[in-house]
């Protein structure tokens, strides 16, 4: 009987009612008019590597996308587009797309999933976000049973997050990106580099270009050393990446956390001025800054330290990365739950800060 232990990264998790292995979007979109027309829970399978499912048997249909595909639509002066298909491996169209000297998701090398499965949370790592690359993708809507178009503006991207997250019902069938042209293969320099720990393992200062394949090799590299590339023989990897959200506060509220927590201006500050004579002065909560702050420090920080686990757990806090819940072989998927609650719980008693699920939980809330 296949089980999601089989199917997803963290290698936790029960049967299904039911399995459909749906390999073009015809076939994805038949299984969920199938599902929807019967009355059925139903559940987009990608990669598995942003789930986490309960130990009983999901009572529904599981849909897995398995449809691949790979082309260049138009070569404009501004944009190359490229249509890639559901279930096509993420890292590989990525180094498909370093390969032919095509910019824009070259520091998101080494993510685990699906295409299809990537803007659910809006995946991004060293500086690019899927965001910045998504022309438009093809979507089947449960609610009016339809394939539509979406744009980039209706998908109310934000970080790690999109209108799919929470609200609209749906299939990804395909993506179209809008890469850059940078050159022919993958020596040709990549766009300015904008994460300072990316360019500094790569020797150079921040706004550099770099050949997109060492950008890709450097990042691989950095992403092992975290335990944050798949691999069959190292536990630390058996997890969903980021357990929980980098949480985004109030700049007021991130000055009642210690002096060195790590803190992060989001969105555009407006700059002081001075108010015109006899002008009103405005409400402070018409600008409130917000502060994106680093869950991995406050779990640290909160006592929860790397490689920690619960008695008799089988799952632990990964020896590399405070921030990834991983399975040390042996764990169920309410041993993961259970070292994520514990989690949650302290750090919200010491910092006043709840720590939000990154991955999609089923037959869990959070
Ligand atoms: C080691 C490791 C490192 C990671 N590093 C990062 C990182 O650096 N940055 C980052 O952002 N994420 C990271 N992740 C998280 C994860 O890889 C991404 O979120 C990935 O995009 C999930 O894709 P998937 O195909 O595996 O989705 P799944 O896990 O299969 O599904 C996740 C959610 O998406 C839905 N879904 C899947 N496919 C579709 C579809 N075609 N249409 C609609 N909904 C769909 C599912 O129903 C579910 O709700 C990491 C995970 C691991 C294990």
């Amino acid at each position: 009987m296949t089980t999601f232990a089989e199917l997803t990264t963290l290698r936790v998790g029960g049967g299904a009612r039911r399995w459909v292995d749906a390999r073009s979007a015809d076939e994805i979109v038949a299984a969920g008019s199938a599902a929807r027309r019967e009355g059925d829970e139903w559940l987009a399978l990608g990669g598995g590597s942003n789930l986490l499912v309960a130990d009983v048997d999901f009572a529904g249909t599981v849909i897995r996308i398995l449809s691949e595909g790979i082309h260049i639509e138009s070569e404009g002066a501004e944009h190359t587009l490229v249509h890639v298909e559901a279930g096509h491996s993420w890292d590989d169209f990525v180094s498909w797309a370093v390969r032919n000297g095509l910019g824009g998701v070259e520091a998101m090398s080494g993510i685990p999933g699906t295409v299809g499965g990537a803007p659910v949370q809006n995946i991004g790592a060293y500086g690019q976000e899927l965001s910045d690359v998504v022309h438009s993708l093809t979507f089947w809507d449960e609610a009016r049973d339809e394939v539509v178009t979406l744009t980039n503006s209706d998908m109310d991207f934000a970080f790690r997050h999109s209108i799919l997250k929470n609200g609209r019902r749906g299939i990804v069938l395909d993506i179209t990106f809008a890469l850059h042209r940078v050159g022919n293969g993958p020596e040709a320099l990549s766009r300015p580099l904008m994460f300072e720990q990316l360019a500094s393992a790569l020797g150079v200062a921040m706004g550099a270009s770099e050949p997109l394949g060492a950008v890709r090799d450097r990042v691989l590299e950095l992403r092992r050393s975290k335990g944050m590339v798949l691999d069959a023989n190292d536990p630390d990897t058996f997890s969903v990446g980021s357990f929980f959200v980098n949480p985004i506060v109030s700049e007021r509220f991130s000055r009642t956390l210690p002096a060195e927590a790590p803190r992060f201006p989001v969105g555009d500050e407006e700059p002081p001025r001075y108010l015109a004579p006899g002008e009103d002065v405005p409400p402070l909560a018409t600008s409130p800054r917000a502060v994106k702050l680093s869950a991995a420090w406050l779990i640290e920080q909160s006592g929860v330290r790397k490689g920690f686990s619960l008695p008799g757990s089988g799952a632990a806090i990964s020896s590399k990365h405070a921030l990834a819940l991983t399975n040390r072989g042996s764990a169920t998927a309410d041993d993961v739950f259970q070292l994520a609650k514990y989690v949650q719980a302290m750090v919200q008693s010491s910092f006043g800060v709840l720590l939000l699920p990154e991955p999609t939980l089923v037959g869990f809330s959070l």
